[in-house]
């Protein structure tokens, strides 16, 4: 080990002048669903080999135990306050996992009819449903309408009229929140940062007001909330106490101009530990907003997605080919960009480690930096860089934290078809989508025909 290598107390990690060692016992140690035992990793009693061997890989695996770990965090912490959890579709619209926290009593956050479809085919009720996102179309807005959806969260002018006249058309008063956008620095990544005023998203603060006072003169809409979502993968609290009190100043003041509201949905947000990152807990989250929230006499709502499904997930991937060249070794595994694009798309710092534990740690004979990459033709096409690990070809690695963002950004991009997702719970695994077929990937092309 050189002289540059660290380890703080709370760190799992060591960075040394090779590159950077993940201690799969030290990190699995934070995550709830993960486990070694007897040098083998296990989810929730399950291993992690016998599920390759069973269903093959690259595969993701979702813990149902810790989805509802987190989802129960939420509602303990809040239970004080009236209050709905509304889970983020978008970071896993799997229907067994949509199920799983529709069974638990969750409602949702959507952003397309095709999620609210998801939504409703795995018993999720429409009325416990928000519906947000910058471009809804006339079929988004009559589908949602149509189901009895819980509210629209409205983000311009433009998007009000339409709604409005979709709800005329239907003869159906239409629930709405505007999205204000508070123009507070979520210090996040930029591309999923959303509450500055440079963003596409939301209503600015200081027009809402008057866009409110121009929905009250709207024939079909039902003004019921307000709401706000800064930004993703917050670690911390700041940002969320200042957006927070941006939006309360604005209920006060809608109220003194006759606008009552009956809810205030905060979206999500919320950061997770994928290496070394220490986020706010959601106890010291719920500390920090409920003195500011039991003030106001209102339902709270919360879109949580990342911090209810990434720890739950781990994507498993098999090293085809090592290729060690003068400057850097590939490991090149069978997941690539399309299945997981958080690296190559927001530089995503994500942990693999070896479904079995290295004798040694960083000691072990053959331990050296790898790039972890897939087969795909393009150079952004990597999972992680200069990882420390002992590699052989055939062995099994997890990526950890890939329950969020993970298969519901996957493509078929190399005519590559997408992973097969598996969950588990006591004990048991259950295939909960298939792997893709090759055929199927172009079964609805049709060939030019001449005339
Ligand atoms: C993506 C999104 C969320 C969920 O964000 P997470 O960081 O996954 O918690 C919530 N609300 C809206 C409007 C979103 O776009």
């Amino acid at each position: 080990m050189s002289s540059s290598e660290q380890k703080s107390g709370e760190s799992v990690t060591i960075q040394t002048e090779q590159g950077l060692y993940v201690d799969p016992q030290a990190l699995t140690d934070h995550l709830s669903a993960l486990a070694y035992r007897d040098g083998a990793l296990y989810m929730d009693e399950v291993s992690m080999d016998e599920v390759v061997k069973q269903y093959g890989t690259p595969c993701y695996v979702y813990s149902k135990q810790a989805i509802l770990e987190v989802y129960q965090a939420y509602t303990d912490s809040f239970a004080s306050l009236q209050h709905q959890i509304c889970y983020a579709v978008k970071a896993n619209s799997n229907l067994a996992v949509l199920g799983v926290l529709a069974q638990a009593g969750a409602g949702f956050d959507i952003v397309s009819r095709g999620e609210l479809m998801r939504v409703l085919a795995a018993g999720g009720e429409a009325a416990r449903v928000v519906f947000s996102g910058v471009g809804k179309t006339y079929l988004d807005i009559e589908y949602a309408l149509t189901q009895g959806i819980g509210c629209f969260n409205v983000e311009s002018i433009s998007e009000l009229a339409l709604i409005n006249e979709v709800a005329q058309q239907l003869d159906k008063p239409a629930p709405i929140s505007l999205r204000v956008n508070p123009n507070v620095d979520a210090k996040t990544h930029p591309y999923i940062s959303t509450g500055l005023k440079d963003n596409k998203f939301g209503i600015a603060h200081e027009d809402a007001l008057a866009v409110y006072q121009q929905a009250a003169e709207l024939s079909h809409i039902d003004i019921v909330g307000i709401d706000c979502h800064i930004g993703s993968q917050l670690t911390e609290v700041e940002p969320f106490v200042a957006a927070l009190d941006k939006v309360i100043e604005l209920v006060h003041s809608l109220r003194a101009h006759g606008i009552d509201l009956r809810h205030i949905d905060l979206g999500g947000g919320l950061g997770v530990r994928y290496i070394d990152e220490t986020p706010v807990s959601i106890d010291e989250f719920a500390a920090a907003l409920l003195p500011k929230l039991s003030e106001l006499d209102l339902t709270v709502f919360f879109e949580p997605g990342r911090s209810i499904v990434a720890n739950a997930g781990v994507l498993l991937t098999k090293v085809d080919v090592l290729k060690p060249t003068e400057h850097k070794n590939f490991a090149i595994v069978d997941a690539a960009m399309n299945d997981l694009i958080r690296p190559a798309l927001y530089q995503a710092d994500m942990a693999v480690i070896p479904s079995v534990l290295p004798s040694n740690g960083i000691d072990s004979d053959g331990t050296q930096p790898w790039d972890i990459v897939g087969a795909i033709c393009e150079t952004g096409d990597f999972l992680a860089k200069n990882r420390l690990l002992s590699l052989a070809t055939g062995d099994t690695l997890a990526v950890t934290g890939a329950g969020a963002y993970g298969f519901t950004m996957s493509s078929n991009y190399n005519s590559r078809p997408r992973a097969s997702e598996v969950m588990v719970a006591g004990g048991h695994h259950q295939l909960i989508r298939q792997r893709e077929t090759i055929e199927a990937l172009y079964a609805d092309e049709v060939l030019w025909q001449d005339k």
